[in-house]
């Protein structure tokens, strides 16, 4: 049987992308596993498959005892390898790139609405400085985005870490569109090297939505050489301190485990639960 966790209040859930599964059955087992109901769905395995498996799939998710947190949609030719190059790569800075991705964000909104979903997240790419002419291009970007998702009632949601938490903010500020807030990565903030990720809680305050659990430490290059993502608990970002800021900032949604490296996640999945238990003080 499922059961749904919470931990400080927050419903504990995890990123479907973190457990390597390549169906929705071994997801709803991976679940059962953990002891969690709570999952953020990664939307491009779905969209990649043929029309009636998908149909099946979609079926079995909904006949599972599963709340979808929010979806997450990445885009193909996103090159992680360094921060140079994803900062070519990622999202929708690329001219040449822009037309696909605008199609398939439609394509993982309507999905995403299919579901009842109100959250999708992606990474949208760097955003440059305020006084330079690539500023208005994302502006208008993520406004486009922003209106595919808002005709299927869903936010758009951009990931945190490309940008330092103040000029993530100016952007949004700048933004006319409502349906467009953040899903805080802790770890993302250390691995781009863009400031600490506990003040960065503060500064976006009410525009963080949703929120991934996950770890890392700064590179002795911060900004110029990816930092190294860790098990919660192990890396920079104290596991008390994250929490006891989101209440400040009144969060009360999900906390969704992130892990994206090492051999074991489903070890280090259990881990930051654990961790996360602690830092609440064992409440529950
Ligand atoms: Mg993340």
């Amino acid at each position: 049987m499922l059961l749904g966790m919470k931990i400080a209040g927050h419903d504990i859930g995890v990123c479907s992308w973190s457990l390597g599964c390549q169906s929705v059955a071994e997801l709803i087992e991976a679940l059962g596993q953990l002891g969690l109901e709570h999952v953020q769905l990664a939307l491009g395995p779905l969209l990649g498959l043929e029309e009636t498996r998908r149909r099946e799939e979609l079926q079995l998710l909904a006949q599972a005892k599963i709340t979808l947190t929010a979806g997450m949609i990445s885009f193909p030719g996103e090159d992680y390898a360094t921060l140079t190059t994803i900062r070519e790569t990622g999202g929708f800075v690329s001219d040449e790139q822009w037309e696909a991705r605008k199609q398939r964000l439609g394509e993982a909104a309507r999905l995403a609405g299919e579901l009842k979903m109100r959250l999708l997240s992606t990474h949208v790419g760097f955003i440059p400085p305020s006084n330079q002419p690539g500023y208005s291009v994302m502006l208008e970007r993520v406004s486009a985005a922003a209106a595919m998702l808002e005709a299927e009632g869903v936010e758009l949601l951009m990931e945190t870490g490309q940008e330092r938490a103040s000029e993530l903010l100016q952007f949004l500020n700048d933004l006319s569109v409502r349906n467009v807030g953040v899903n805080f990565d802790p770890a993302n903030m250390l691995l781009y090297g863009v400031g600490d990720p506990i003040e960065a809680v503060g500064i976006l305050g009410r525009h963080i939505r949703h929120v991934h659990v996950k770890d890392a430490r700064i590179s002795e290059r911060p900004g110029v050489t990816w930092g190294s993502e860790v098990a919660f608990g192990a890396g920079q970002v104290e596991p008390k301190a994250f929490l006891e800021t989101l209440k400040e900032i009144e969060y009360r949604g999900a906390l969704t485990i992130e892990r994206e490296a090492g051999p074991q996640r489903m070890t280090d999945i259990r881990r930051a639960i654990e961790v996360l238990r602690n830092a609440a003080g064992g409440e529950g």
